[in-house]
Order: C-alpha cells, then sequence, then structure tokens
C-alpha cells in the first residue's frame, strides 16, 4: 500500500516551497512535487517557473498595506531560513523608488513597521549616481531592503522541508483523480495519494484545476547589462522610466549570474500590454522575449545611469501571473484542493509569508490571522 500524504503542494516554485515547509515544521505529512527548472528552456516543453533568477527585489513598502504585510513578516523571517539551511539568499543593499504613488507606499511600510521615507532626486544622485527625472516623488528604503536570491530562497525552503519530513518528488504533475480517501497526483514518474491537495503551479498548472482561476499570464522580458559590482547603487523602481513605451521599471544592482557576467538586472512593463493564454507561454519561454521591450529597457538603463560603461546585454523572458484583486489567491477552489496562486510580480520577497497563511488552511485551527480570508479569496474565471 503506497504512502497516504496529509498534503500533496503540486508546484515546487517560492509559495510552493514554502507552503511545504511550513506544513511540514508543524507535523503535516506533506509530499512537494515539482521539477527544477528547465536545464534547456528552449528545448523544453515546461512547465517554466517565474523565479529562475539571481535576484529579486524585496522591500516593505508596497502598493498596498496586505502587501507590505506580507513582505514584512517574511523578511523577517530571512535571517531564520538562511540559518537553518545554511543557504543564504538575502542582499539588503537599499531601494530607490519613483512613483507618483510613493507616499502611499511610505504610508504601507509604516503600517508594516518598515523603514521606508520621502526622499530627494538630488540625494539619490549624489548618493547612488541614479539620474531621475519623472517629477514623482521618491521613497529611500534602507536595510533590509534590497533583493533576494529567488533561486537559493527555493532551494533553503525545500531543503529545510525535506529536514522535517517532507517527500521531495522532482517531476510535474500531469492530473490528479479523486479517491476515496482523497486525491491521486499523477506524473510520468508515477503517483501518490493524499488526502487534500495544494496548488502552487504559479503561471502553469491549469490542467490541474476542474474550474479555471481569474489568472492574467503577462509575458515579460529581463535584460541584464554586464557593469562593474557598485556597492552604492541599491534596488530601483521608477515609474514612468525615461523610454515612453514603458510604464514603470525596476532593477537589481549588479551581481553575478549563471553565464559568469556580472550585471545589473533590468525590467518592466511596456504600456498597454495584454495577457495571454498558458499555452501560449511555452513558446515564449523557448524564446528571446520581445525586442522592444528590450530596446525600451536598454534605453531607460542608459538614461538613469548616463556615466556606467556595458560591456555585453543579454535578454530573457518571463511571465508574471495576476489576479483579479492584485493580492495573491490563497483559499479553497475545490472540495479537498486549495490554491495559493498568482504573485502579481510581487510575491518572491513575501512567498514565506504566502506559503505560511496557504499552510494554515491544513492545519485543525484553520486560518486565524489579523488578515482576513476575504483579501486572498480565488476568483474564477
Ligand atoms: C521578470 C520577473 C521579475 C520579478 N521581480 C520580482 C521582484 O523584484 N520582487 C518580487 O517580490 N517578485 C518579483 N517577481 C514575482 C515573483 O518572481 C513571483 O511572484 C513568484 O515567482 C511567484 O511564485 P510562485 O511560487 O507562485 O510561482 P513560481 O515561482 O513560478 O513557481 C511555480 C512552480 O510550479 C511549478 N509547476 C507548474 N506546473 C506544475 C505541474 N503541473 N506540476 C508540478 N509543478 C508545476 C513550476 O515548475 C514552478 O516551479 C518577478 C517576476 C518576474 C517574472
Amino acid at each position: 500500500m503506497p504512502d497516504l500524504y496529509d498534503v500533496a503542494v503540486v508546484g515546487r516554485g517560492l509559495i510552493g516551497a514554502a507552503a511545504a515547509r511550513h506544513l511540514a515544521e508543524s507535523g503535516i505529512k506533506v509530499v512537494l512535487i515539482g521539477p527544477d527548472e528547465p536545464f534547456d528552456r528552449r528545448a523544453s516543453s515546461g512547465p517554466f517557473c517565474s523565479h529562475p533568477d539571481e535576484g529579486r527585489i524585496t522591500r516593505v513598502a508596497g502598493r498596498t498595506a496586505i502587501w507590505s504585510q506580507l513582505a514584512a513578516r517574511s523578511i523577517e523571517r530571512y535571517p531564520d531560513i538562511a540559518a537553518r539551511s545554511g543557504i543564504s539568499f538575502h542582499n539588503p543593499c537599499g531601494l530607490v523608488t519613483s512613483s507618483p504613488k510613493a507616499t502611499e507606499w511610505i504610508k504601507n511600510s509604516e503600517i508594516a513597521g518598515g523603514n521606508a521615507r520621502a526622499s530627494e532626486v538630488q540625494w539619490v544622485l549624489e548618493k547612488t549616481g541614479i539620474s531621475l527625472d519623472n517629477g514623482h516623488p521618491v521613497l529611500y528604503e534602507g536595510e533590509p531592503a534590497g533583493y533576494i536570491n529567488p533561486r537559493r530562497l527555493v532551494e533553503a525552503q525545500t531543503a529545510l522541508a525535506k529536514t522535517a519530513g517532507a517527500t521531495i518528488v522532482n517531476h510535474p504533475a500531469s492530473s490528479r483523480k479523486k479517491t476515496r480517501s482523497g486525491y491521486e497526483v499523477i506524473g510520468k514518474w508515477g503517483s501518490c495519494g493524499a488526502r487534500r491537495m495544494l496548488l502552487t503551479t504559479g503561471a502553469f498548472g491549469s490542467e490541474l484545476l476542474t474550474h479555471a482561476l481569474d489568472l492574467q499570464r503577462m509575458q515579460r522580458t529581463t535584460v541584464t547589462a554586464e557593469i562593474p559590482f557598485d556597492p552604492a547603487l541599491p534596488s530601483l523602481i521608477c515609474v514612468d522610466p525615461p523610454d515612453e513605451r514603458l510604464d514603470e521599471i525596476y532593477w537589481v544592482p549588479p551581481l553575478q549570474y549563471r553565464d559568469g557576467r556580472v550585471a545589473l538586472k533590468i525590467g518592466g512593463s511596456l504600456r498597454n500590454s495584454v495577457p495571454v493564454s498558458q499555452k501560449e507561454l511555452t513558446k515564449w519561454f523557448q524564446g528571446d522575449g520581445d525586442p522592444t521591450e528590450v530596446d525600451a529597457l536598454k534605453n531607460s538603463l542608459m538614461s538613469l545611469l548616463p556615466n556606467v560603461q556595458i560591456e555585453s546585454w543579454a535578454q530573457k523572458p518571463c511571465v508574471v501571473t495576476n489576479t483579479a484583486s492584485d493580492h495573491p489567491y490563497i483559499g479553497w477552489v475545490e472540495e479537498g484542493v486549495a490554491a495559493a496562486i498568482g504573485g502579481c510580480g510581487s510575491a518572491a520577497k513575501s512567498s514565506d509569508e504566502i506559503g505560511r497563511l496557504a499552510s494554515t488552511l491544513f492545519r485543525s485551527e484553520g486560518w486565524s490571522d489579523a488578515l482576513s480570508t476575504s483579501h486572498f479569496e480565488p476568483v474564477f474565471a
């Protein structure tokens, strides 16, 4: 008789690995199912993930007080996750944000106990060399804001989940069947049984849902620019950047990438970009991204850092999964099946708390938190 797990977490990305850790550490028998990122994305048919990268911005100043609280709670636990797993993933290099909503973000940060404060364009130029001139208010958030390494965070969470007794299945699931005791989760590797399931499959995995969720999958291209390490450069978010084709850009300051280059990564969103279906994403991930977005990102970077010499450029496709509520969906989607899906381009930093909240759905005491379930209610398409 094969093992029957209490919970099968399907999707070993940032949210799934965090949820599995919290479940396992609270004594629940859990299996975490999900592949490593594709070795060669051009030859892979997926599923793909949104975290195949070395840097994701972390900050408490968020676009809602809820995002700020999710981030603050997660950031508080980074040192514990790093110490217990032996995997470091956080660089608290600070954050500059230039946005018409900077004052609102500062208020949200205050609610969550963060240190974001109003700043000045001149101060930013002198301290960092970044030349901002879009006329928007500016905020600065000091340590622990900065960036995290999302690949290493998944590694750390997976290692801790395993230490706490979780079984790891390093493959995708292709389907699931209702059984008398719960569900059978099936993949090319075989199958396993679980009383209940948590889906944390990001932009993919819709084949595992009976009713489609209201998700907008947005194609995004990132560019890395090879420039030297610069300890004075913080992470950056800039609304209405120098190139008008983009409505927003962000960057993660120079760090070492897998190709050996030390590079700054810049990404953003093209004005009027439209969502695509899950099916369209496979071809997208096998390609080189959007040339218009690449050009606009390069242009923005060169305007914001006019004195920096760029040695080489590289580019990559990615996907952001938005929800109708602009908060992640965390809740039951059918009998015995919950979802924690929809990072809205903001969930890397907050994934530990999103995973923890999802894990409470399976605890006997249930969800008991100052943040109401209503903020995270899944919406169906
Ligand atoms: C370019 C870009 C930049 C970003 N920048 C930031 C940032 O600066 N700061 C920030 O906080 N957030 C950022 N984000 C958002 C953040 O990366 C996502 O919100 C986060 O990765 C979402 O986590 P997730 O676990 O939902 O999804 P993922 O990390 O994508 O994980 C989902 C996992 O599910 C797996 N999966 C899918 N289908 C199946 C299946 N059938 N069976 C098993 N496994 C399956 C996938 O392989 C994947 O590993 C950015 C996102 C992108 C794309």
